[in-house]
């Protein structure tokens, strides 16, 4: 009999536990779902989803430590440019190529990105060296490749001495989250 009350009360107890654990857990505020915000921005369909200003930071923490599928950059870039008072939704009712290439190169120099695309808004094209880009670099740096196309191809910008638009061979890695991250208003302000 012992026995059985023991086991009874511990039942209630965990059950008052369990209880008083969820009901805490409704009453608290919606949490920021970080994870959630980086699917919606990758996949494109962040539209009804208002991001925080003070969330922005830790949020492209997140979103430029990752590495992706080409498409996804693309996405990513869109969002960005949203944030900058860009509409460039008209991109997606287009032909996009996105090639990833074994070797790649231009008038025999190997290059880590080429875009086509330049100057013609119908049209979407970029090659990326893509065992460099996927494996030999870090995921910012990643970022940095393509954003520089794109920034070709859809922004139809020339090199310059902005960083994301400067035509050299940066030693990549040497390059920190932090960097890219701050230099990124460089490419869509326009001066
Ligand atoms: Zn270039």
């Amino acid at each position: 009999m012992k026995r059985v009350l023991e086991i009874l009360l511990f039942g209630l107890v965990t059950f008052g536990l369990l209880t008083l654990f969820s009901c805490e857990k409704e009453d608290l505020p919606i949490e920021y779902n970080i994870d959630e915000l980086v699917f919606l921005i990758k996949s494109n369909q962040l539209d009804n989803y208002q991001v925080e200003e003070s969330k922005l930071s830790e949020l492209r923490n997140v979103l430029y430590s990752k590495k992706y599928e080409l498409e996804e950059y693309l996405n990513i870039f869109l969002w960005e440019s949203s944030l900058y008072g860009y509409d460039f939704s008209y991109v997606k009712s287009h032909p996009i190529k996105l090639v990833k290439k074994e070797n790649l190169y231009f008038q025999d120099r190997r290059v880590s990105g080429l875009a086509y695309g330049r100057d013609n808004d119908e049209l979407i094209h970029i090659e990326i060296w893509w065992p460099h880009f996927n494996n030999e670099i870090s995921s910012h740096a990643s970022f940095k490749i393509m954003f520089h196309e794109l920034g070709h191809d859809i922004l139809n910008l020339n090199h310059s001495d902005d960083y994301v638009m400067m035509n050299s061979n940066i030693n990549y890695n040497k390059m920190s989250l932090e960097d890219f991250i701050n230099l990124i208003p460089s490419l869509f302000i326009i001066k």
